[in-house]
């Protein structure tokens, strides 16, 4: 088959995060495939086809990337962040393992981007500097059991915590309950990194502690993340936000 499929991470939203790769994959594209806001970020190149769509149905946009791809066209699929985390990577794989076995002929590849993680991290610090884990809060795919269960060792084995998808109109109480067992097994000064819109115009950064947090003030460009017990704060004093950092070392005294 001469198609070609790319899913290409498009990074948090600053067009200087993505990557001279992704740049090419995109350009050389004849098809843009993905959800209307992340197809806006991407500039426009002549002759290009753009098939924007909204954001719940990704397997039948899979699909009809593999199709448009086993017809000969050059797709990029276009994600927020990187495809493989919590994005359209997966569900072209999961549309490929089910679909047509012709499309596993294709020439399929994953352009990398920066995920929000990694994005916010950076904005205060090091905060990922020793183990840590991602998680996605939404109950959408999987039950609210699964997520709390896998919440609650998450903490248990002291990692820092990164939540994706904290909060939608659809999803209100999930934060609240999350940060809820995050008491249980944390101390009410333990730093919470509440990072919205990271590499946009509208971004806004919060360092609290965990006492502190209200679910509210996060929404669905939010990303939390949840500190180690060895994770600490260095105040700069003048206004200016503390950084946030895990030590990599267990053996740095407080
Ligand atoms: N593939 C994306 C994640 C998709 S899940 C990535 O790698 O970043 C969507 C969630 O990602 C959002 O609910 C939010 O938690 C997080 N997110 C995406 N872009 C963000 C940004 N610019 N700033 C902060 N969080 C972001």
């Amino acid at each position: 088959m001469t198609g070609r499929l790319t899913i290409v991470g498009l990074g948090p939203g600053d067009p200087r995060w993505l990557t001279p790769a992704a740049s090419e994959a995109l350009a050389s594209a004849t098809d843009l495939v993905g959800y209307a806001p992340y197809i806006a970020r991407v500039p426009e190149t002549p002759g290009q086809r753009r098939h924007a769509s909204d954001n719940r149905v990704e397997l039948d946009r899979a699909r009809f990337a593999l199709e448009l791809a086993a017809k000969g066209h050059r797709v990029a699929v276009v994600s927020g962040g990187d495809p493989g985390v919590f994005a359209m990577a997966a569900a072209v794989f999961e549309a490929l393992e089910g679909g047509d076995a012709a499309w596993r002929g294709l020439d399929i590849r994953v352009e990398p981007g920066i995920t929000a993680m990694l994005a916010a991290a950076a904005r205060v610090g090091a905060p990922l500097g020793g183990d840590f884990c991602a998680m996605s809060l939404s109950d959408n795919l999987k039950s609210w059991e699964v997520v709390e269960a896998r919440l609650r060792a998450a903490l248990h084995a002291d990692f820092v915590v990164a939540l994706y998808n904290p909060i939608s109109h659809a999803r209100p109480w999930q934060l609240g309950a999350a940060l809820s067992i995050v008491a249980e097994a944390r101390t009410p000064d333990t730093p919470i990194i509440l990072a919205r819109a990271v590499g946009r115009p509208d971004e806004r950064i919060a360092i609290l502690p965990l006492s502190e947090v209200e679910p509210s003030s996060a929404d669905m460009s939010t990303i939390v993340i949840i500190g180690a017990s060895t994770t600490r704060r260095i105040e700069r004093g003048d206004g200016e936000a503390p950084f946030v950092y895990t030590p990599r070392s267990y053996r740095v005294s407080p």
